[in-house]
């Protein structure tokens, strides 16, 4: 019943091929409305176990999952959810080196990770395989998304020239990602179907201490090392 939706957007989600890359705070909600919408292919990246100070916001996991590994806890819950989808869950860590074969066939890249090196190495292999990257990070009650496609914005080393050394733990509220990822899922839906226009060039801040949504504008940095040469893939 969405307007401009209908069997042939609903079809174009069936054969969709999308990576969750992280199955924590950002990737449960995000991967748990991609299933439910009916993606037909959904691949999850985690090398983690579930441990008890996930709980609070990586809502795929529950208290009967502790030490398992999260991409087998998500793909439990993902195919009871819709059985009618393939569920691929990669228990390894992505690396410069497999991040290509880790991102092979998909059309699509959800970001759950929690560090911003990881997320520059996903960044520039989707730069590189052109595959449009759905941006989401949190901290506290804050949480981010941009939407990347390559060549028509500016992708993460344009807005983030350069990383800091990662945290080794870092606040969060719960529903933050749970905000987030419901977004980031959003922006993928709208990626294949092609309705509605993906914050590409715009980057989303959510204040949940304020309940307020801002956006700042983000251009291409034209010296950027990763997507400077790029053209456009649509
Ligand atoms: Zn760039």
């Amino acid at each position: 019943m969405v307007k401009g939706w209908g069997e042939a957007a609903q079809l174009k989600v069936k054969s969709a091929r999308v990576a969750v890359i992280g199955v924590g705070g950002l990737g449960s909600p995000a991967s748990l409305y991609l299933a439910a919408s009916g993606i037909g292919y959904l691949r999850l990246i985690d090398c983690d176990t579930v441990d008890l100070s996930n709980l609070n916001r990586q809502i795929l996991h529950w208290s009967t999952d502790l030490g398992r590994p999260k991409v087998e806890s998500a793909a439990m819950k993902l195919t009871q959810l819709n059985p009618e989808i393939a569920v691929d869950p990669v228990n390894e860590a992505l690396t410069v080196d497999n991040v290509a074969e880790l991102l092979k066939g998909i059309d699509v890249v959800v970001d759950g990770l929690d560090n911003l090196q990881s997320r520059f190495i996903v960044n520039e292999a989707c730069v590189s395989l052109r595959i449009p990257y759905v941006y989401g990070a949190v901290y506290g009650m804050e949480g981010f998304l941009t939407t990347i496609v390559p060549g028509e914005g500016p992708c993460l080393r344009c807005i983030y020239p350069s990383a800091s050394a990662p945290a080794e733990a870092f606040p969060v509220v719960g529903t933050a990602p749970g905000v987030i990822g419901s977004l980031e899922a959003s922006e993928a839906l709208k990626l294949i179907t092609g309705i509605g226009k993906p914050a590409i060039e715009r980057l989303i801040i959510y204040d949940g201490e304020l309940m307020r949504f801002d956006e700042i504008a983000i251009k291409k940095d034209e010296g950027c090392p990763v997507c400077s040469r790029q053209k456009p893939i649509r």
